[in-house]
């Protein structure tokens, strides 16, 4: 059967990366999560200290990481090399800087070439800001999901009580509304729809609806 792009976009916390990881888990697709990969270069730059307004020095040191992504029993692996940051690019410190990195040119030049690259077999749902708009414009489906920031901060809430983690309500809404602003008004590539992506609003859907949603939708295309 033919294998198409998928393109998901939308603002944080959305509920992306689960929808996309299902998705593609159930169309036999490669998953694509294009945040981890700005993550990834936050944690380094953090940790080498180099200055999160340079755009030269972010651009030097994206091309010195070898980002990759492989699939695990978990979720999405990501490593830097050898070495494993799965874990460490979900910290809050990645977390609040990430989008002075995403705004750098140089940085979303290097990225984009890599998530086009993991792209170009087809067979992708690849999850973002810039994905339909950007990277891949040729996408045969995209969608940009939405929910109100007060259901999005209330899913993460209870994803982290679930987990056992502290975790402040009103600290995570007023986070996330932060990074929507920063990541909507940058220069480069901005959050947007994309003219020919089909909106969903995801608020009072439930995970199970949303990927029938889009399934229906992949069918559709497919036909
Ligand atoms: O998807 P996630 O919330 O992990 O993304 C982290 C950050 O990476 C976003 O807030 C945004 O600043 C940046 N990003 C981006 N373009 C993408 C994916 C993520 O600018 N395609």
């Amino acid at each position: 059967m033919k294998k198409i792009q998928i393109a998901l976009d939308g603002p944080a916390g959305a509920g992306k990366s689960t929808i996309a990881k299902q998705l593609a888990s159930k169309l036999g697709y490669v998953y694509i999560d294009t945040g981890a990969m700005y993550r990834a270069v936050t944690l380094s730059a953090l940790e080498s200290e180099v200055d999160l307004e340079d755009g030269e020095e972010l651009g030097k040191l994206v091309k010195t990481l070898a980002i990759r992504l492989t699939p695990g029993e978990n979720g999405q692996r990501v490593f830097i090399g050898e070495r494993e940051v799965t874990e460490a690019i979900r910290s809050s410190e990645v977390t609040n800087n990430v989008s002075f990195v995403a705004r750098q040119k140089q940085v979303r030049d290097a990225l984009v070439a890599l998530q086009r690259s993991v792209a170009s077999e087809g067979g992708v749902v690849m999850d973002g800001r810039d994905i339909g708009t950007v990277v891949l414009p040729d996408a045969e489906l995209k969608v940009y999901m939405d929910a109100t920031v007060e259901e999005r901060a209330g899913r993460r809430h209870r994803e982290n009580i679930a987990r056992g983690m502290e975790s402040d309500l009103q600290a995570l809404q007023a986070e996330i509304a932060l990074r929507d602003k920063r990541d909507s008004e940058r220069e480069v590539s901005p959050l947007s729809q994309a003219a020919d992506a089909v909106y969903l609003d995801t608020t009072h859907l439930t995970i199970d609806e949303v990927v029938d949603q889009l399934n229906a939708l992949v069918n559709g295309v497919l036909q």
